[in-house]
């Protein structure tokens, strides 16, 4: 396939895409503003191309890349669903408002903040919710932050929190940021928390436990209440990493299952548009035991008028510059407000039968890790492929040839050679047998043409990467 071609490449003197108002200000004004250091001594060397051209560069390095709108993107505990194009519409209808507008003249938008949060306690069964933290890993942060407060205003002396073996790698670090250290608890054969193992490392020191339920196998913590009981004991806090909602929408709530802290990925389970690096968002919500510590300000409603409320003296403070991801929040109340209760149920259900009947097909061709009924997702293994020569980097590439996305690899790290695979509601049986007959093929070739695999991709914009001299001899400028 054709190299893409830098725009500078496409480039012809005089060519313009826009055309800008004639400077008004004397330039002597600019100069003398601008100290010269500051100046540029040479106009920059910009591309210059008519409009289409500048239109038709980046619709094709768009196509040249893999995204939800083209095809499956299978990338477990990611919930690369598809994002509905009237999310976007809302929130470029309200884009221009300014942060600094008057309360007064924000009404509305502070309306769709308190519904909105509103909306993630009716969901989750907490009690309260703060917007701000711009991603899942920040809400995680905050979360800890949180329980820190508690424990110092009760004078609870306390220094670790649990996390199972399964865990994402950003609860670890969250817990390491705010100061606390990290038990691991190791998961049993049926990949739950090991109930053994957790009993004996619970005591006094404990001061929560971070869970992600379902967890990273895809698989829902049986022995839940019994373990919030455990925590509980010892005053401890229950946190659930939220990332996986879109498995429990509608049909149980974390508050109910015990947590007292959870952050959802609005970014994921709330459909806006991620991959990249962001923007996101990653609210959290806490049960009345918390609340008063939440980052301030807070949306209130006090005779018929929002405002933001500064005077909480117990918050841990403000996490984020205004009131968090506004593009964000605005496109997943859009999705909240468009599905209702019934919408959003029907979607975990969805899901659920999604990853089943796909993790069914795939187990007779690759292992499964935990041969149980699974959730959003289910985790297989490569690891008799790779004892033939193909491991589960050369399956995700050889994907990328037939157009999918990879899954995940490689995590959970209790699985060797993990794939992870998420297909969430938003694929049809027809997009998910596609899936599957191509995951069969690529079984085969392992057998029967395993270079082909080994030397994937073999058809995208850029072959094979050197991943080794990459990361060695980085170079990001052209
Ligand atoms: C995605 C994810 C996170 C982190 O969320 P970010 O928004 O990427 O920071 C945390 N835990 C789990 C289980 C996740 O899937």
């Amino acid at each position: 396939m054709k190299k893409a071609q830098l725009i500078i490449e496409k480039s012809t003197t005089g060519q313009v895409a826009t055309s800008i108002p004639a400077l008004d200000v004397p330039e002597k004004v600019i100069s003398d503003l601008i100290p010269s250091k500051y100046l540029r001594a040479n106009a920059p060397r910009l591309p210059e191309v008519s409009e289409p051209e500048l239109v038709r560069h980046y619709i094709g390095i768009s196509t040249k890349n893999h995204h939800v709108d083209k095809d499956l993107y299978p990338l477990g505990s990611c919930t690369m669903k598809y994002n509905p194009k009237i999310n976007d519409w809302t929130a470029s209808v309200l884009a221009e408002v300014h942060p600094y507008q008057p309360e007064e003249l924000s009404q509305g938008l502070l309306g769709v903040y308190h519904e909105l949060e509103q909306q993630l306690c009716a969901i989750t069964g907490m009690t309260a919710f703060t917007l701000q933290p711009a991603a899942g890993s920040q809400g995680e942060l905050v979360g800890v932050l949180l329980m820190r407060k508690y424990h110092e205003l009760r004078g609870n002396d306390k220094d670790v929190i649990l996390i199972p073996s399964a865990a994402h790698g950003t609860n670890p670090a969250s817990v390491a940021m705010a100061g606390y250290k990290v038990v691991e608890i190791k998961s049993n054969s049926k990949g739950l928390v090991d109930l053994e193992d957790f009993e004996s490392k619970i005591n006094d020191r404990v001061a929560g436990f971070m869970l992600t339920n379902p967890n990273t196998l895809g698989l829902f913590e049986e022995n839940i209440s019994k373990i919030s009981e455990l925590i509980h004991a010892v005053d401890g806090i229950m946190y659930m990493d939220g990332a996986n909602m879109n498995a429990l929408l509608g049909i149980t709530r974390p508050a109910d299952l015990g947590f007292d802290i959870t952050h959802l990925n609005l970014h994921k389970t709330f459909s806006t548009p991620h991959g990249g690096g962001g923007p996101g968002a990653g609210p959290i919500g806490v049960t009345d035991k918390l609340a008063a510590y939440l980052p301030r300000p807070r949306v209130e409603l006090h005779e018929d008028k929002y405002h933001l409320e500064y005077g909480y003296e117990q918050s841990i403070g403000r996490v984020h510059g205004f009131y968090g991801n506004f593009g964000i929040l605005l496109r997943a109340w859009t999705y909240i407000r468009m599905l209702g209760p019934d919408g959003l149920k029907n979607i975990s259900e969805i899901a659920i039968s999604n990853a089943n009947y796909m993790m069914h097909k795939l187990k007779d061709v690759f292992e499964l890790a935990y041969d149980r009924t699974c959730l959003h997702e289910f985790v297989l293994s490569a690891q008799a492929q790779k004892e033939k020569g193909t491991n589960a980097l050369h399956i995700a590439k050889r994907l990328l040839d037939f157009g999918f996305h990879s899954p995940t690899m490689y995590f959970p790290l209790i699985v060797k050679e993990a794939l992870m695979i998420e297909p969430t509601e938003s694929e049809n049986k027809e997009t998910m047998d596609r899936f599957i007959s191509v995951m069969k093929q690529i079984a085969e070739e392992v057998e029967t043409n395993p270079e082909m695999v080994q030397s994937a991709p073999h058809s995208t914009p850029i072959g094979k990467v050197d991943e080794t001299y990459a990361n060695r001899n980085l170079n990001v400028r052209w």
